[in-house]
């Protein structure tokens, strides 16, 4: 996209460019040896990882919405996603739900298990926001009579359709006894976060989940896998509902970075952001 259209499109974030590196880009590729590259994704790249059935999951500035219509760079989003990501499964594994990450390995890097990734985005809802308020009309903010669980099939090109358990089993993209354990997992989470969020004043509106598959000889499990992060969550003040996520972005609010740093200042985990723009917190 050229700068005249982001213009227009009204990006106010900083562009991309394939020849400037960050200077929190620059520190990190000093520290990190040539890896195979996987994957790589809007937001995330996946490198060969140190053991077999490892990979390495690096987080990319790269703020993308409406499938990918819309494109920044948000200088310091990858190392607090990092950071938030790996607090979050971390205190999820504590309570016993399995997922993919193992250590954190530097500022933008985590270790990870390497799963087989169901074609899945799994959607909770506690409030009526994006999606769901357009769908059916309803006020953002109005809380619904229960949490609800969707699930949309993961296909850029036909921008992420919604589906029923019908199509996941008939296309064997998971099986029922996956799908009943990916509700269970979620709404597991749900539980969980919308607790660790409550403590320090936010309040859990949705989030979105992904799950991979571990295989043991001929047996599968069915694991949490991807990221948890103001990226994939929608997080609001509980006093005053302002929003602490990424809707910032698609929306052109403006303090993205502040806000994701507020939500991780929150939790305890970073003091200040000028030393995450510069890459020094580890
Ligand atoms: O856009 P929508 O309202 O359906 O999003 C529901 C939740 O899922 C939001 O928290 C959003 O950030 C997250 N989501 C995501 N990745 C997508 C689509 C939605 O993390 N591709």
């Amino acid at each position: 996209m050229s700068r005249e259209r982001a213009r227009r499109n009204g990006l106010r974030a900083i562009f991309i460019s394939e020849t400037a590196p960050s200077p929190a880009r620059k520190a990190d590729a000093m520290t990190t040896p040539r890896r195979k590259k996987i994957y790589e994704g809007k937001a995330k790249i996946l490198y060969e990882g140190p053991e077999p059935g490892t990979l390495i999951q690096y987080f990319k500035d790269d703020a993308t919405a409406f499938n990918a219509e819309k494109r920044a760079i948000l200088e310091g989003k990858g190392v607090i996603n990092n950071r938030i990501s790996e607090f979050v499964m971390t205190k999820l594994a504590a309570i016993g739900v399995q997922n993919h990450f193992i250590r954190r390995l530097s500022l933008r890097e985590q270790l990870i298990k390497e799963v087989e990734i169901i074609p899945l985005e799994v959607v909770c809802r506690n409030i009526a926001a994006g999606s769901m308020s357009q769908r059916f009309g309803l006020p953002e903010g109005q809380p619904l009579p229960r949490s609800i669980i969707e699930f949309y099939f993961k296909d850029d090109k036909l921008s992420d359709p919604m589906v029923a358990e019908e199509h996941i089993t008939a296309f064997n993209w998971a099986s029922t006894q996956e799908i009943d354990d990916m509700m269970a997992t979620t709404l597991r989470v749900n539980d969980y976060m919308s607790g660790l969020f409550g403590g320090v004043g936010i309040t859990l509106v949705d989030f979105k989940l992904e799950f991979g598959r571990i295989w043991e000889n001929d047996f599968s499990r069915v694991i949490l896998a991807d990221e948890i992060s103001p990226d994939s969550c929608r997080l609001w003040d509980a006093n005053t509902n302002e929003k602490m996520d990424k809707d910032r972005f698609r929306r052109d609010m403006g303090d993205v970075i502040e806000s994701y740093t507020e939500v991780a200042r929150r939790l305890g985990i970073m003091k200040e952001m000028p030393t995450v723009i510069q890459g020094g917190i580890d």
